[in-house]
């Protein structure tokens, strides 16, 4: 509304996210005409820098997107300009104020919106939260809070966390992203199952023998392992983003799209989940391995990580919800770094078809072959279906082919990044995307007791090479409730 203008103030604006995500989020907003009319962005860091400084810094990460190449150097100058920067430290109520100037300022009269994102490490949260909502907080509109994660690093960390933050902010001035849940195909896992008959009445242990999560990088620490070293894979990857993708594919129909909803249906799958126990979870640590005369280090070869950690930089789980529609089937999460592979993906492998008529009558070898649903996250988006299928021809041979949905091939348009879609949702004031604090809550209480577990009996990691499939204490894992990993067949 021409009225009222949005100011985000970037605070860690000197850092790696702030480069590498915010601005360029912010700058595709703009580009595609999703920001306010009115709006000003600041970046708040303790490092010096003057307005043209900032400009130059953020401009070297901008991109257009590649369809839409034209105007793009003057995009880039008009989104530049509304650019600023102010220097201050985290926990100064003095220099946030200085801040506040400044926004109302830019304000000049109207009403003032405000979003700090709060890209800093997780010690000077609830410094920044103070000041920034003591002194620099909206007097006319709504102030709004991003915090990133990691929201603590076991039950009573995060909750200590939340007691910090709403000491300052409501509830609902929090914004705790999650950038999983703004992936297109995360969004559309809802979309797939409720607005298509064919999906929802298999969407149960009826028809479902097990779902498998799966999460992995194709490079290691490489010397940015000081923060990982301190958290480790289950709580980089599976308490939240696998976990979140979990309840969302499993949560029952919300009553409506709204954030309170779905959000109510989350917390609901979350909490009829039993706690991970130890026998069910294997961790791996990735070792220095040399291909085609290439040396690839290990964990602990990186300098920023002690040499004798045992944090787990691999790690598989398998989860069970006990509710009606889940009862007795395998969830089971892979995460790891440094593997053969960079993937993101959910894969549903269906039950056998009952008395197999072809594997009766032809005896072909497809009791094997299930029905296996995958939604690839990342990268290449896609969503296919294998499905068992007659191989043209007089005779009758049957082969396993994939009716495919390639994002690619189907949809021209570049898909945005979940940075985008997350910013543009908490300026619009839209939270079901975003992570309320009963379902961290509950997410914290599932991981915590075997957290506390692994690292009180010091658990050894399994050692794999960098670059391979990870350990096969999973495969054993997943054998135990007979399911095969499906990322290791032969998939396009
Ligand atoms: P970062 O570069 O380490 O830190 C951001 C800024 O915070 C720095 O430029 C620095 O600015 C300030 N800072 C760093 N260490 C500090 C300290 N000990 N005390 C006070 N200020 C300090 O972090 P980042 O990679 O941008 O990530 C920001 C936040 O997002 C973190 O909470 C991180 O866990 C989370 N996150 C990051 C990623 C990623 O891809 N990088 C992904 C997901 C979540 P000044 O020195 O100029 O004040």
């Amino acid at each position: 509304k021409d009225e009222s203008t949005v100011s985000i103030t970037v605070v860690g604006a000197s850092g790696d996210l702030a480069k590498k995500k915010i601005f360029p989020a912010l700058f595709a907003l703009y580009y595609e005409d999703f920001l306010p009319k009115h709006f000003t962005i600041y970046g708040y860091a303790r490092s010096k820098m003057t307005d043209e400084e900032l400009r130059n810094m953020v401009s070297k990460t901008l991109t257009c997107r590649i369809d839409k190449r034209e105007n793009c150097g003057e995009k880039m100058e008009e989104f530049l300009k509304r650019c600023f920067y102010h220097s201050g430290q985290y926990d100064s109520l003095k220099n946030f104020a200085e801040l506040g100037k400044k926004l109302c300022q830019h304000e000049a009269g109207r009403i003032a919106n405000r979003l700090f994102y709060l890209s800093i490490p997780p010690n000077i949260f609830i410094d920044a939260v103070r000041c920034a909502s003591s002194s620099a907080s909206s007097t006319s509109g709504w102030t709004r809070v991003i915090v990133e994660k990691p929201f603590g690093r076991d039950s009573e960390s995060s909750a200590a966390l939340t007691r910090g933050l709403k000491q300052y902010l409501k509830e609902e001035q929090i914004f705790r992203i999650d950038h999983y849940l703004g992936k297109e195909l995360v969004e559309n896992l809802s979309v797939l199952r409720f607005s298509n008959l064919i999906f929802e009445p298999l969407w149960s242990r009826q028809y479902i023998r097990n779902v498998q999560l799966i999460f992995s990088e194709d490079f290691g620490t490489e010397g940015r392992g000081g923060y990982f070293d301190h958290y480790g894979i289950i709580r980089d990857i599976m308490q939240n983003h696998l976990l979140q993708i979990l309840a969302l594919f499993a949560m029952e129909t919300p009553i409506s799209l709204d954030a309170e909803d779905i959000r109510n249906e989350k917390v609901k799958v979350l909490r009829s989940m039993r706690p991970l126990k130890l026998s069910d979870v294997i961790i791996g640590q990735y070792k220095s391995h040399t291909r085609g005369g290439v040396t690839y280090p290990g964990y602990t070869d990186d300098k920023t990580v002690p040499k004798d950690s045992l944090t787990p930089t691999f790690a598989a789980a398998a989860l069970f919800i006990d509710n009606a529609r889940w009862d007795g089937v395998p969830f089971l999460m892979k995460a790891g770094k440094a593997l053969h592979t960079r993937r993101a993906e959910i894969r549903v492998q269906f039950r056998h078809v009952p008395g197999n008529l072809y594997n009766r009558n032809f005896g072909t070898d497809l009791d094997q072959a299930t029905n296996e649903l995958v939604i690839r996250v990342q990268p290449d988006e896609a969503i296919y279906l294998k499905i068992n299928n007659k191989v043209p021809g007089l005779g009758m041979r049957l082969d396993r082919s994939n009716l495919n949905l390639h994002y690619a091939a189907r949809y021209s348009k570049e898909i945005p990044d979940a940075y985008e879609r997350l910013l543009l949702d908490a300026i619009e004031g839209e939270r079901r995307l975003f992570i309320r604090s009963d379902e961290l809550d509950a997410a914290w209480a599932l991981f915590t007791p075997l957290l506390k577990e692994l690292e009180k009996k010091k658990v050894h990691p399994e050692y794999y090479p960098y670059g391979s499939r990870g350990p096969i204490g999973a495969h054993y894992l997943a054998a135990r409730y007979n399911v095969r990993w499906g990322d290791l067949g032969l998939d396009q």
